[in-house]
């Protein structure tokens, strides 16, 4: 009997607890999590600090609307410009709406309709995130579409180049592809969007909704390079597991987004707020971030000493604790027997293995995964020889 809407394929696992970088199932399996509920628990699973202010929170008050002032909207909002370039927030409860957000201020903003996106891109599911998402897989079957989207090759400067005008309103991208296969931009390509931006007076918007929050040793992801986006939007690590989304942007733009224009009756919960000022505060800190950047330098490193062998192994690639081992072949059945053996990862399309382990993760976790990583690539290896 099953009264969900199958929307999606699930594991044979039937989660009984979590904690730290560990899941426990109902027959009391322990599994090793580098998923963190895809980039969510950032954390690990309830994190102490994290609990204590949500509860906290409990006790005082949970909705009333952003009819109120809420003085904990005010204080998140200020972390996360302080932060960033930007100075505004709008809070929201998904990274789809973050984008949502994001694209009709572009809009309304520069009064243009035109937005660039690129292919392989993973922006969500609403109608114009959705219509921003350069996949055909995740358009079929929905037309028609939102108008005057196009998708460009990623990292292509020069196409980038020549379908700028002046009736693009913005440019959408992630900094590194997630859902697209864990594919990094190169910070040549990055300039020049930013440079074309200006020079078209469009918007540079960065989708920051999984490599945002620490996931790669900074803030945010855009912070590895020399940028200044319009722009940013959050959500996944924002409130380490409660559902909020964010969009982060420059003071100018205020002047688009006035009462009235736009709204969300959750966005800003109290309890999620709670959730991600606790969050932030241990984030961004200098000494956390540091460890982010050793320990991700650390995996990437000894999965290339551990797979240097491996025939199937393409390339590793991605940044702080967000790595992909992308392959010449279909991981499914890698993953599917990684999982059986304990250890939790994804796929990022049909050839990638995705690694996304709470920033908590010890070395000591990243050794052990490593070691059934190597385990399971070559026998994957000895069964399909090449
Ligand atoms: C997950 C994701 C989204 C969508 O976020 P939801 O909270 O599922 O709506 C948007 N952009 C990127 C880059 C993502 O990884």
């Amino acid at each position: 009997m099953n009264h969900l809407f199958p929307t999606y394929n699930r594991w044979n696992i039937k989660v009984a607890s979590a904690k730290g970088t560990k899941i426990i199932d109902d027959q009391g399996k322990e599994y090793l999590d580098f998923v963190s509920g895809i980039a969510v628990n950032n954390l690990g699973n309830r994190n102490e600090k994290v609990q204590q202010a949500i509860l906290e929170q409990l006790d005082q008050y949970w909705h009333v609307s952003n009819l109120y002032h809420q003085e904990p909207q005010q204080i998140v909002a200020k972390m996360l410009t302080d932060y960033s370039d930007g100075d505004s927030v709008f809070f929201c409860n998904s990274g789809a709406e973050a984008n949502e957000a994001a694209i009709k201020l572009a809009r309304k903003f520069t009064g243009k309709s035109k937005i660039i996106t690129f292919k392989q891109s993973f922006h969500g599911r609403t109608f114009a995130t959705m219509s921003a998402t350069g996949q055909e897989k995740i358009h079929s079957g929905f037309g028609p579409l939102l108008q005057e989207f196009s998708y460009l090759d990623y990292n292509d400067s020069e196409g980038l180049s020549n379908e700028m005008d002046d009736t693009v309103a913005a440019v959408l991208l992630e900094v590194i592809q997630g859902e697209g296969g864990v594919v990094p931009a190169e910070a040549e390509f990055l300039n020049k969007v930013e440079e074309l931006c200006k020079q078209y007076n469009a918007l540079f918007i960065i989708d920051e909704v999984q490599t945002g929050i620490g996931r790669t040793g900074k803030p945010f992801a855009y912070q590895n390079f020399n940028l200044s986006p319009d722009i940013i939007t959050l959500a996944k690590g924002l409130g380490s597991g409660l559902p909020i989304g964010a969009m982060v942007g420059k003071s100018y733009l205020k002047e688009a987004f006035g009462p009235g224009v736009h709204g969300s009756t959750f966005g800003g919960n109290p309890i999620s707020i709670a959730a991600a000022k606790a969050t932030l505060e241990i984030i961004f800190q200098d000494e956390f971030l540091d460890e982010v950047v050793e320990k991700g330098e650390y995996f990437k490193s000894s999965l290339h000493e551990a797979l240097a062998g491996v025939e199937c192994v393409q390339e590793i690639r991605g940044s702080g604790l967000m790595l992909g081992i992308s392959c010449h072949v279909d991981v499914t059945a890698i993953i599917n027997s990684l999982r059986d053996k304990g250890l939790l990862v994804l796929n990022a399309g049909p050839n990638v293995i995705r690694m996304l382990p709470p920033l908590t993760v010890s070395k000591e976790e990243i050794s052990q995964a490593i070691e059934l990583i190597k385990i399971e690539m070559a026998h994957f290896e000895m069964l399909n020889p090449v």
